[in-house]
């Protein structure tokens, strides 16, 4: 057997990023090298030194593993039992295209910073799962986000890298001559040329955009190379060339998509290049083809902040996108009106959710509270509608179960669910038989994951501190160990403001009371990053690190630095509770409790985004009751309050009570209920079948009716009025 060739094959498709028998088959190879290149696989291919094999040609074991890979990714990719092929074949011969700003597929491909990729990536991955053809279409960010440490003070500092197409699972697109395509732009007063990488995931493409190609000047080889970095220029520059280059890409791939997804605003030029693509097609005028655009078009938005709405000057939006505005033969007046509510109004800036909202056919927020945040803040759109008419609906966000699942739980989950348990997740009654589940047998993977878990912080933590010793002059000292068996709590997501992650430390005397209990002692575990120009959320982070090195909590509180899919994964897939405390309703929905749930851990969390609807008072802990004050200060101090008292009162206590053979029982019935309600629901299988039934298929023009009735049943959350009721294509003002 050809080893090396079968290895690069299991490298070149994404595939192998949720598909952790895979990803043992490279680490075991080298395990160091494996961590070093952040696992790479390409990156590790090709820094193997070639000794690495040798041999392994006549090594059974392996050669067994590495065959059944690749047996198991050909089966994948050629199967014809899958849910799309029943469900969504009108969207065989013409696929979704999917466009978002970012995709977090892998902690190796750079291309996201938090919540909003990773959904992105978790998309495209259940999509492939599910046999939905949907093309993904984004930008290749060569300098990613960024990578974060703290300094000596615990002040962020930012590291950016650079990352080489060479080591990541991108091809150049080529023409039929192998001439990598470029595709003409037009802009401002000229025409930049954009590049198009294509990345397999499962038996999906994404294609990434990307500017630094030969022809454009410096300063346009830079736009696509920083994610969320530059001016609002830029900004604007990088948006059109995620939407209007994205459609040009999927043309010159001879992709004809059937339905467009605009994933948050960022990318909602896309429905202007439709329609242009339609004007060309058909010789009609903007107002001809609008609706038939509209009509094809689903605008997800994400944002719960009113400022957080990606919004332009106009004249900004003139000189950028003027080109555009030509070609679709409209007044600055017609063509800025599509992004303002009042389209008269020539103060009114350019929003890109506005002009989402209009031009498509569907429209959804992400949870059901935000669905109520959303029909608010935008039933100006539709003054003379009540807001309970306002035509937005809402899919709850779900988490890809194959990424996030410890190997341990899928084994439980086999054997009580039986093997096909994957296929049929989606379905509330696959989870019955979890009330089943052996007490002991669920406590010992709990147990096992937390100690793999503490080792792995434990790690990372060390190895920072000796770093940070380093850079700062002064003597490493080995730090009291976080303890395997001790409540372990995490906190970890974007350090922004209305998320509140410091909420816990309100009152430091508390939690040294809460964590130096003598008989029910716990241990917090904070991680995540701030935006490079939010020094408000640096701040924070720093006051949380100063109190990591307060000696009633070192080794008991801990930072773990550069939070992102990697550290991620490893958190919520050991972590006893869960502590999510943004200011009611900020939180549009956030994901990584979905995460956490799955394998077992437990949810303690303010009412908002997904637990408002989620938390049945037994699958998990609340923080207050759901009350929203104007007094932020007032707010605060009532959670903190309730905060402390779940963690004193009844957290604690239900985690420590443990029977004669050591097993807390109280706790894992709660595990039990957690596993049995959540998991189904909160699958991103659960979301892209509502994506598929309920926004789609209509869009392609292929529901049944028979269908939309299975959705309800199968899923029980597809409950927006506008989709029950079928929405006319065109909803513009
Ligand atoms: C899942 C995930 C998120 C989103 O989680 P929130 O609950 O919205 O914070 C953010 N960042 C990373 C790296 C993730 O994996």
């Amino acid at each position: 057997m050809d080893v090396p060739t079968k290895l690069k094959e299991l490298s070149k498709n994404l595939y192998w990023a949720w598909h952790p028998e895979v990803v043992k088959l490279f680490r075991d190879l080298h395990p160091e090298l494996w961590r070093q290149v952040n696992h790479n696989p390409i990156e590790f291919l090709s820094r193997l030194a070639e000794q690495a094999l040798d041999g392994k040609d006549r090594d059974t074991p392996f050669i067994n593993r590495l065959t059944q890979g690749i047996r198991k990714l050909h089966e994948y990719l050629e199967a014809c039992e899958v849910w799309g092929a029943w469900h969504a074949g009108p969207l065989r011969a013409h696929p979704v295209a999917y466009f978002s700003a970012e995709f977090g597929i892998h902690e190796s491909l750079p291309i996201y910073s938090g919540g909003l990729g990773v959904l992105a990536g978790d998309h495209l991955k259940a999509a492939s799962d599910l046999g939905i053809p949907l093309v993904g279409v984004g930008l290749f960010y060569a300098y990613g986000y960024f990578d974060q440490s703290l300094e000596a003070g615990g002040w962020q500092r930012e590291h950016t890298f650079s990352a080489e197409a060479g080591i990541l699972p991108l091809e150049v697109v080529k023409d039929a001559n192998g001439k990598p395509i470029r595709l003409p732009l037009k802009t401002e007063s000229y025409e930049m040329w954009v590049g198009i990488w294509k990345a397999s995931v499962g038996r999906n493409l994404l294609l990434l955009l990307d500017t630094n190609v030969e022809g454009n000047s410096e300063q346009d080889r830079t736009l696509t190379s920083q994610l969320y970095g530059g001016d609002r220029r830029t900004r604007i520059r990088q948006e059109l060339v995620l939407g209007v280059g994205g459609m040009l890409a999927l043309q010159a791939l001879g992709i004809k998509p059937s339905v467009v997804h605009m994933n948050e605003g960022h990318c909602a030029f896309a429905v202007l290049a439709l329609a242009h693509l339609l004007m060309e097609r058909d010789g009609q005028s903007f107002d001809n083809v609008r609706e038939q655009a509209a009509a094809m078009t689903v605008f997800t938005t994400h944002t719960a902040v009113a400022a957080g709405h990606d919004q332009f000057d106009p004249s900004l939006v003139e000189q950028v996108l003027g080109p555009l505005r030509r070609q679709l033969e409209l007044s600055e007046q017609d063509f800025l009106g599509l992004g303002r509510v009042d389209p008269t109004n020539k103060k009114e800036p350019f929003s890109m959710t506005v002009l989402g909202l209009k031009m498509s056919r569907s429209a959804t927020a992400v949870s059901s509270l935000h669905h109520r945040i959303t029909t608010a803040m935008w039933n100006c759109l539709w003054p003379s509608l009540p807001q309970n008419q306002v035509p937005i609906g809402y899919i709850t966000n779900g988490v890809h179960v194959g990424s996030w699942l410890a190997e341990a739980m899928a084994e439980l989950y086999t054997k009580y669910l039986g093997p096909d348990w994957r296929e049929k997740m989606h379905d509330p009654t696959t989870w019955a038989v979890v009330e089943e589940m052996d007490d002991v047998e669920l406590w010992e993977v709990t147990q096992d994951l937390r100690a793999y878990m503490i080792d792995y912080v434990s790690r990372s933590v060390g190895r920072q501190e000796r770093t940070r010793a380093q850079d700062g002059g002064y003597e490493y000292v080995d730090r009291l160990r976080l303890d395997p068996q001790v409540l372990t709590i995490g906190i970890a997501r974007r350090f922004a403001q209305y998320k509140r992650l410091d909420l816990i430390l309100r009152d430091l005397g508390r939690v040294d009371w809460l964590v130096n209990h003598v008989h029910r002692p716990m241990q917090i575990i904070f991680a995540g990053k701030a935006h490079p120009q939010d020094d408000r959320g640096k701040s924070i982070i720093q006051s949380v690190y100063q109190i990591t090195q307060d000696p009633r909590f070192q080794g008991k509180v801990v930072f773990v630095e550069n939070y992102d899919i990697n550290v991620c994964r490893h958190l919520v897939q050991g972590i006893d509770l869960w502590i999510n405390t943004p200011r009611r309703p900020l939180e549009a929905c956030g994901t990584s409790g979905m995460k956490v749930a799955m394998n077992g851990g437990l949810n303690l969390s303010t009412l908002d985004g997904w637990w408002a609807e989620a938390y049945d008072g037994y699958n998990g802990f609340a923080v207050g009751q759901g009350s929203e004050h104007s007094n932020w200060d007032h707010q605060d101090h009532i959670d903190a309050t309730s905060l402390y008292d779940a963690l004193e009162f009844e957290v604690a206590p239900m985690f420590y009570d443990r029977d004669a053979d050591g097993i807390p029982r109280g706790w894992v019935a709660r595990q039990k209920h957690a596993l049995r309600t959540l998991t189904w629901r909160f699958s991103a299988r659960r979301m892209l079948i509502d994506y598929t039934l309920g926004c789609y298929l209509p869009a392609a023009g292929g529901l049944t009716s028979s269908m939309r009735v299975d959705t309800r049943l199968v899923t029980g959350t597809f409950t927006s009025p506008h989709h029950e009721a079928g929405r006319a294509p065109s909803r513009t003002i």
